[in-house]
């Protein structure tokens, strides 16, 4: 497992030993910990750091934040980029659809500097999920819009409706479809110990994918933003974590961000993102924090349909962390996942995650 290096280095601990609720209980207990922390006399910034596939929307939101502007403005920056990438069919414009061969994308945003956050679920047709979530926060007294009443919002805001589902996104879910069984999200009445049912689907063709970005300003804001096509061929209406405010994202500008990619399910079920910038109020690195939330996630997961054979979740979730001091780290339930860093001196580049498997 290699080591995040960033301005300020994070010191390697052992994840076992590492205080896990143990952490949150003490700064529960200690009304302090809680507190606001006082603001760095010298703000760190800039730094960004991104799911595995931001590698050039890392890139592009230091290009802005270089240049002065706001972590949010950079961020959405970025993440448009993967929005508009027909190649990239987690997010945006060539997105996995639902099951009925639709599109509907999730996306939130947070900005540390004004304590505000919006987001939308389940919007079809417009590509800038997280420009839509933006609006929810500037323009609305809401923080979350969905469906039809998202769709309404960003046209009424000038966003033309579109066609998302590009030829090749049509093909892959055409073969899903083709392919169905009786083991897909639709579940017989099951119990704890049942093996049978669900997760069983051809996992090739159904997949996660996301992207998370966060980053610290020059003059110190922190903001983040999480979009996404959600998980691939879902039931239409299934919201996953990345446009809910404290499971797929979360920032506080006084501690830190951080978000998440993978199964929505399971961090829906464990608000990971809230959790891990508490753990980094409570002294953990950012790399401890979501190894935190990793090993909370598998704790949390009780049905031995999700469970190999090793009581292990079958799934993968993964974590980007980064505090108000330019430290950041990222984790996974599962080895072999990669994020994106780049602190402005060279080019984005691709850091190791830690991983509890
Ligand atoms: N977390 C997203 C969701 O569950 C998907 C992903 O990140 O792969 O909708």
């Amino acid at each position: 497992m290699n080591q995040p290096s960033g301005p300020i280095r994070t010191p390697r601990r052992r994840f076992l030993q590492s205080a896990g609720l143990t952490a949150l209980t003490g700064a529960l207990a200690s009304r302090s910990a809680w507190l606001p922390t006082a603001r760095a006399q010298t703000a760190p910034g800039p730094v960004v750091v991104a799911s595995g596939n931001g590698l050039q929307a890392a890139a592009k939101a230091m290009e802005l934040l270089q240049q002065g502007r706001d972590a949010l403005d950079a961020v959405i920056a970025g993440v448009n980029l993967v929005e508009d990438d027909p190649k990239d069919n987690s997010v945006g414009y060539g997105g996995l659809p639902n099951e009925e061969g639709v599109v509907e994308l999730d996306a939130s945003v947070m900005h540390g500097p004004t304590g505000r956050g919006g987001a939308v679920a389940a919007l079809r047709n417009v590509r800038y999920a997280s420009r839509v979530a933006r609006l929810v926060m500037e323009r609305t007294d809401h923080v979350l819009l969905v469906g039809e009443g998202a769709l309404k919002f960003a046209k009424a805001h000038g966003f033309r409706e579109e066609e998302l589902l590009t030829d090749a996104a049509r093909e892959t879910w055409l073969r899903w479809k083709e392919t169905l069984s009786n083991q897909d999200d639709w579940l017989p009445p099951h119990t704890i110990d049942t093996l049978d049912v669900g997760q069983n689907v051809k996992q090739a063709l159904r997949h996660y994918g996301t992207i998370n970005c966060n980053a610290l300003d020059q003059q110190g804001g922190l903001s983040g933003c999480t979009t996404t096509s959600g998980l691939a061929f879902k039931i239409p209406g299934r919201v996953g974590d990345s446009p809910i405010l404290g499971a797929g994202l979360w920032v506080d500008n006084g501690v830190g961000a951080a978000g998440s990619t993978g199964r929505g399910e399971a961090n829906l079920l464990a608000c990971s993102s809230v959790m891990i910038v508490e753990w980094m109020r409570s002294g953990q690195s950012p790399e401890d924090a979501c190894l935190s939330a990793c090993k909370r996630i598998a704790q949390q997961t009780k049905m031995k349909r999700l469970l190999d054979e090793q009581g292990r979740p079958k799934f993968n979730v993964s974590f980007y962390a980064l505090n108000r001091r330019g430290q950041f780290g990222g984790a996974s339930l599962w080895r072999g996942m990669r994020f994106a860093v780049n602190t402005g001196e060279q080019a984005s580049r691709l850091v190791d995650a830690a991983y509890l498997y």
